[in-house]
């Protein structure tokens, strides 16, 4: 065995150790980090060759047993080859290597009876069996190597749980997705379902309001064409009731024509002479008849004899057909014209009879006709209209004017509207006494005035609604003989030639509408002027001439024959009835009016027969309508039954799926616990990090050897005795060591640590293990915990360097490291935390 025992080196540098038999060596090696003022500074983290191999990878003698502390490293095996060489190199990789010293044994040379015989207890037996210390150190490599076996196998089988772990992770994470996935597709199959449920209600709702909508609409269409079909039927009575009337109208017309023509074929005045018999008083006188009658020719000049009237009472009709109609009386003074046209109570003139016979055909009318009759007296005197049925003291200035119908007639003249017969001979008693009288010596009765009767009558046609306005005048006249037989004079003369003007304008006025000449001279004279409606043009008139058959009378008979003659040949244009064109008018109006209600009828009849019939389409396009949604509703209702099923299925589906679920929740979390489970044994596992395994072994080894160092120490004693002996012996193997080794070097160090020799740290410390040695050389095991936190410091450099702090004051320890292990943890430390 060689020792070689060195103070400290500092820096990178190599040892070559020559003359070295082949073979192999332990070499120990002695480190320790001085700290002082003068010492080396920094850290230093360096690398250990022997033969170029690396033996120790990056050691850290601080990190392990921190400052001024000593480490060895024992028992590196080397082998020498043929060369005798061995080479040792320490490389820095930080700060500069620092060694103090190496010790070189030969290990071959290692006496076997240094070591101890261990013993062992078979398990089957119980028998102690001796072991020698190789056999020992053998069997506790080879427990090492089953240890590290064991934990290769403790790793494998913890890969496969971690990797069986991950497979169940994944597996569950998997079938984790798959269950949200088909939460997720439930949802939103039931959002669907929930939907279309929300739609069909709309839609359900929606139908329910369009039927009841159409319902409604169809019972106001119903009674709409209800009362259309109605009120077309009331239209359709009018409408024909309007063109019955029509027709009726239409067909009146010709009857009127027919009268017309009638009324037209009476042609030119009529005129009717009258002569009076001889009065007493010229019966008398012995005047003679010279009036004969039976000598007229038929046709020249007609007498009345017996009924005055009876040939003017069609005139009386004509009045009520809306014809302007003149009766008047001509002749002399006494010649009986008021006789004529008054009458007496017992034998009624024309006036009465007149007014008598136009009540009569009124009444007679009055289904078709209506009739008002109103009557004016008047008076022309001296060319003076004077009012007889005006009672007040006062009379006012009557004037004739002409209307814009055309008509003419007396403004403020009094008009005694007369409504039964009874009135009208109070009416004309009235008129006759207020009639001025004068007295003269022909006839002191005979008036010396016009008397004038107006009859005015306005007629409705009830059928047709035709009006007409007519008048009729019934005038007696003054007496027309001549001035020179009267002999008056003053007042009376200027009062005949008055009369006698009058006379001879009405006398031009019949010559003009004899000769048809363009100008009628109606307005020579109050009388004229009065009768210019009546007399002549398209009126009718009659004259009755008076005439005295007494011959003393002769010439003014023959006067008064003359005239009639002229007024006979007045040819009359065809008469003309006297519409009130303003009511003519305003029928007019309501005929249009009414043609253009009916035409309108037609058109809302026609619009509304088009309306009907747009309703029937209507009607009939919402009868397909509602069929149509009913037919939807009858689909949809169908869509929900099958959805209602979808419903139920997918409800059923969901319920499997829940019961799966919860097989698999339960698979999970049974996969869950496992994977737990696992989890905890990967912790216990990485906890126990195999090292812990292996310390765990590696304790039961330690306490074994404890107990067999206890044994070892109880037998010591024995052993000193043998050792006594062996000194001899063993004197001279340092002899023969010295050859090898050299002298132990005093340490540079301001400690000088004498450390105890080698080869009894050797005998103390057998197996490869770690060992803390006093400076007083005792023995003392190391504590376990104490070594867990060395193993684990050196996994933590600055844990240690903590505990190194208050290990500071303590006593110096050395501590042995075993090659391969400083190697391995180096390694470790490396691998598991870099240097910083
Ligand atoms: P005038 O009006 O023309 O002056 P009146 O009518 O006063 O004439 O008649 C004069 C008289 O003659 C009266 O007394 C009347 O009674 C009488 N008289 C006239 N005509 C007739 C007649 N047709 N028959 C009988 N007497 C008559
Ligand atoms: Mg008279």
């Amino acid at each position: 065995m060689a020792v070689l025992y060195q103070s400290a080196r500092f820096g990178n540098f190599s040892y070559r150790i020559g003359n070295l038999s082949p073979g192999d060596y332990l070499v120990d090696l002695h480190f320790a980090e001085i700290v002082n003022a003068n010492g080396p500074k920094g850290m230093r983290v360096f690398d250990v060759f022997m033969q170029e191999e690396k033996v120790l990878l990056e050691i850290d003698i601080y990190s392990i047993v921190g400052a001024n502390k000593p480490l060895q490293v024992v028992d590196v095996r080397v082998s020498v080859g043929m060369d005798e060489v061995l080479l040792i190199r320490f490389d820095g990789a930080c700060g500069s290597p620092i060694v103090n010293g190496i010790c070189i044994k030969n290990a071959t040379n290692v006496p076997e009876s240094l070591g101890d015989h261990g013993h062992l207890i078979c398990n089957g037996c119980g028998t102690e069996i001796e072991i020698t210390p190789a056999q020992d150190k053998l069997m506790r490599m080879k427990s090492m190597a089953k240890c590290e076996k064991r934990i290769k196998e403790l790793k494998i089988q913890c890969q496969l749980k971690t990797d069986e772990c991950y497979e169940a992770w994944m597996s569950l994470t998997a079938a984790n997705d798959q269950l949200e996935k088909v939460r997720m597709g439930l949802d939103n199959k039931c959002f669907q379902n929930l939907c279309l449920d929300q739609a069909l209600e709309k839609q359900a709702a929606k139908l329910k309001d369009v039927a009841s909508l159409y319902e409604r609409d169809k019972r106001l269409w119903i009674i709409a064409m209800n009362e259309l079909e109605r009120k077309i039927l009331i239209w359709k009575e009018e409408h024909s009731q309007l063109a019955r009337e029509a027709h009726e109208c239409a067909s009146s017309v010709p009857q009127l024509n027919k009268m017309v023509s009638t009324i037209q074929v009476l042609g030119n005045i009529r005129v009717f002479c009258r002569c009076r018999p001889l009065s007493k008083e010229e019966a008398s006188a012995g005047h003679a008849m010279v009036v004969d009658f039976s000598a007229a020719k038929d046709g020249e000049l007609g007498i009345l004899t017996v009924d005055v009237f009876a040939d003017a009472s069609p005139l009386v009709t004509s009045v009520l057909d809306g014809y302007n109609v003149c009766i008047f009386a001509y002749g002399q003074t006494g010649t009986g014209k008021t006789f004529t046209m008054e009458g007496t109570q017992q034998n009624r003139g024309v006036n009465y009879r007149t007014l008598e016979l136009l009540f009569k055909i009124a009444e007679e009318r009055k289904e078709t006709f209506t009739y008002s009759i109103s009557v004016s007296a008047l008076e022309v005197y001296n060319e003076q209209i004077r009012d007889l049925l005006d009672t007040s003291p006062t009379s006012k200035k009557l004037e004739i004017r002409q209307a814009s119908e055309g008509f003419h007639h007396v403004p403020g003249l009094t008009e005694a509207k007369i409504e039964n017969i009874k009135e009208v001979w109070d009416v004309l008693h009235i008129g006759s006494n207020a009639r001025a009288v004068g007295s003269n010596n022909v006839n002191e009765h005979s008036s010396r005035s016009h008397c004038m009767l107006c009859i005015s009558v306005k007629a409705k046609n009830l059928i047709n609604g035709e009006c007409t306005k007519s008048k009729l005048w019934l005038v007696d006249l003054a007496g027309s003989e001549r001035l020179a037989k009267t002999e008056v004079q003053g007042e009376r003369l200027k009062e005949a030639q008055n009369i006698n003007r009058s006379l001879s304008a009405l006398g031009d006025v019949i010559s003009s509408l004899a000769t048809k000449s363009g100008h009628i001279p109606y307005r020579n004279s109050k009388l004229t002027h009065l009768l210019q409606d009546s007399l002549g043009g398209d009126s009718k008139t009659l004259m009755f001439l008076q005439i005295s058959p007494s011959e003393q009378d002769l010439g003014e008979t023959l006067s008064s024959l003359n005239f009639a003659s002229r007024v006979r040949g007045v040819e009359l244009s065809p008469a003309r009835k006297q519409i009130d064109i303003s009511k003519l008018q305003k029928v007019k109006m309501m005929l249009e009016k009414t043609k253009q209600e009916v035409g309108s009828k037609d058109d809302v009849i026609q619009k509304l027969e088009e309306n009907f019939q747009n309703l029937e389409v209507k009607a009939k396009g919402n009868v397909q309508l509602c069929k149509n949604q009913q037919e939807k509703i009858n689909e949809l209702e169908s869509q929900l039954e099958s959805k209602t099923q979808l419903c139920r299925q997918l409800e059923k589906q969901l319920l499997q799926v829940s019961e799966g679920m919860k097989g698999k929740e339960e698979i999970c979390s049974n996969v869950q616990r496992k994977v737990k489970e696992l989890e905890n044994k990967l912790k216990e596992h990485d906890q126990s990090e195999n090292v812990t395994a292996l310390h765990h072994k590696v304790r039961e080894l330690e306490n074994r050897l404890k107990a067999r160092t206890q044994e070892f120490e109880v037998h010591s004693g024995m052993l000193q005795q043998k050792i006594a002996e062996l000194e001899e012996k063993l004197r001279k193997k340092e002899e023969y060591a010295t050859a090898y080794c050299f002298r132990e070097m005093p340490v540079t160090t301001p400690y000088n640590a004498t450390v105890s020799r080698v080869e009894t740290t050797i005998d103390d410390m057998d197996p490869p293990s770690l060992r803390i040695l006093n400076h007083n050389g005792s023995n003392r095991a190391m504590n376990t915990e104490s070594e867990s936190d060395l193993l684990k410091g050196t996994n933590s450099l600055r844990e240690l360097r903590r505990k190194r702090q208050t290990q500071w004051r303590g006593s110096e320890n050395n501590i042995l490291l075993s090659a391969s292990f400083l190697e391995k943890n180096s390694l470790t430390a490396e691998s598991n935390k870099p240097r910083h």
